[in-house]
């Protein structure tokens, strides 16, 4: 079952399995899972069995891969279920695509608040219509930078994941350039800098093996990352780039250590140690 790093300590509840759209060039997560909504009989053993293993947890991840997806009343029937089993639990979060978020409207988001839908990760991946078409990303970046002002308006927190390189060489600038436009629209609570690994067995990887699509070297990833982040100007932001696949981790508020992080970036640029013909290391599993 995947989650995000932050829900390390959260009782992880399957509802659906696979991901609704299964659409992405990059994503091996549910590649091979036919999306399936779990009925509630099957959402309600799910939960009593957590329950009896965790009584007193706070914090319930619900998954699989776009749980937003799942009507409305579906949602708040399991949030009711879940106040009622875990009777200390103060939030509930889970992924939730640009589609869902579109296609929900304030009230129905106002309404999951309310029952205690908490914070939404959003895979924007990317500010560039055209890179997320390029990936086969269902919605468009307007609908994500939308949603997530929505998301946050009804009271929700949002946590917005991008992922360095996903424009490749030819489109690395236009990348930079409309992510962090569409992250200063969004001001996102939380966001996360990925990068882009291939996996073997996805369209992304074959592309890459046709030489239809340019990775980043190592040194072109990290100034990526490094010029996305000068470009930023969030209010109040909580930035990670810890994740695995990163080449350097970094953490921080922002805009209190934007300028600390960026010399961070740039010493390394500059010190020689980067891989400037090839990705550098990669990690083998994410
Ligand atoms: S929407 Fe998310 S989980 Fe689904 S295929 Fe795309 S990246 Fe993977």
């Amino acid at each position: 079952m995947f989650r995000p790093p932050a829900e390390a300590g959260s009782v992880l509840i399957r509802v659906a399995d696979g991901c609704p759209h299964n659409s992405c060039a990059f994503c091996a997560m549910y590649r091979g899972v036919p999306y399936r909504e779990h009925g509630m009989d099957e959402i309600d053993r799910a939960i009593s069995a957590a329950s009896a293993a965790q009584p007193g947890a706070r914090r319930v991840f619900l998954a699989d891969g776009d749980v937003l997806a799942m009507p409305e009343a579906v949602l708040s029937a399991i949030l009711e279920k879940l106040r009622q089993a875990f009777p200390r639990l103060s939030r509930v979060n889970c992924y939730a695509s640009g589609q869902a978020l579109a296609a929900r409207t304030d009230a129905e988001l106002a309404v999951l608040r309310r029952a205690g839908l908490r914070t939404l990760y959003l895979g924007l991946e990317s500010g560039s219509e055209e890179v997320l078409r390029n990936m086969g990303k269902a919605g468009t970046a307007d609908g994500m930078v939308n949603g997530c002002r929505r998301a946050r308006e009804a009271g929700m927190t949002v946590s917005v994941m991008v992922l360095i390189g996903i424009g490749g060489k030819g489109l690395s600038r236009v990348h930079v350039r409309e992510t962090a436009a569409a992250l200063n629209a969004m001001q996102p609570d939380l966001l996360s800098f990925l990068r882009l690994i291939p996996v073997p067995g996805t369209p992304l990887w074959r592309r890459i093996a046709e030489a239809r699509f340019l990775q980043l070297t190592e040194e072109e990833a990290v100034r990526e990352a490094r010029d996305m982040l000068a470009g930023l100007d969030l209010r109040r932001t909580v930035f990670r780039a810890d994740h695995g696949s990163n080449v350097l981790p970094l953490a921080g508020r922002l805009p209190r250590d934007r300028d600390a992080l960026l010399a961070e970036l740039d010493e390394l640029l500059q010190c020689g140690v980067l891989d400037r013909n090839g990705p550098g290391p990669m990690p083998a599993l994410l």
